[in-house]
């Protein structure tokens, strides 16, 4: 079975990946950890990238697409996988079509919770937690008693910005999958285990319908 995930950041999609991983098999494949790799390792298309990167540059289309055409043939993709980081555009659209795309889980979530859960966020100095600023006492990690702040990226400025370009990148997405009836809407605001059991359903579902055809 071939999925796909949308998700805000801070909606619980990395949560969400690893459970439809352990229960369906598939192989999860996000395009921004396959481009650090490649970075990392220093392949042709990761000096691409790095190139690009560095000129402050998107990475193209062509390169995602030379990376995730060898990505999906490899052996821990024969149960199927999961995308996570495309498509965003319709030229990415087109190209997932292409692999053949069974399912796309979207988990719709309020954004003002996001907003409120990620600012009220600590990171300890020591330790490297995150957690909740109620219960940071003092200024203090709950857990190895050492300084806590806010990350510079967990304002509230820059929250906002990312979810009005994650909402500009996928609005066309999800729109496209809602007319195909591959889309399956899951409502992120309730406990993880309650989200993950209505994707876990619907994915039933969706293995059922894909057995059929
Ligand atoms: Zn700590």
């Amino acid at each position: 079975m071939n999925l796909i995930i949308i998700g805000a950041p801070g909606s619980g999609k990395g949560t969400q990946a690893e459970f439809i991983v352990r229960d369906f098999g598939v192989c999860h494949i996000s395009t921004g950890n396959m481009l650090r790799e490649a970075i990392k390792n220093g392949t042709k298309e990761g000096k691409e990238a790095e190139k690009l990167i560095a000129e402050g540059k998107l990475v193209g289309d062509d390169v995602i697409f030379n990376m995730l055409g060898k990505r999906v043939l490899q052996d821990d993709c024969k149960n199927g996988f999961l995308l996570d980081g495309v498509p965003r555009n319709l030229a990415q659209i087109d190209y997932c079509e292409k692999l053949g795309i069974d399912c796309v889980v979207y988990i719709d979530v309020d954004f003002n919770a996001i907003i409120k859960r990620l600012t009220s966020r600590k990171t300890c100095r020591d330790c490297g937690g995150t957690f909740i600023d109620s219960d940071c006492i003092d200024n203090r990690c709950p857990k190895c008693h050492g300084e806590v702040y806010q990350r510079a990226d967990d304002t509230k400025e820059v929250i906002e910005k990312r979810l009005k370009t994650y909402t500009e990148q996928t609005a066309p997405v999800v729109d496209y999958y809602k007319n195909t009836g591959k889309l399956v809407k899951i409502n992120g605001n309730q406990p993880i285990d309650k989200v993950y059991a209505d994707i876990n359903c619907a994915l039933k579902d969706a293995q059922e319908k894909a057995k059929q055809c």
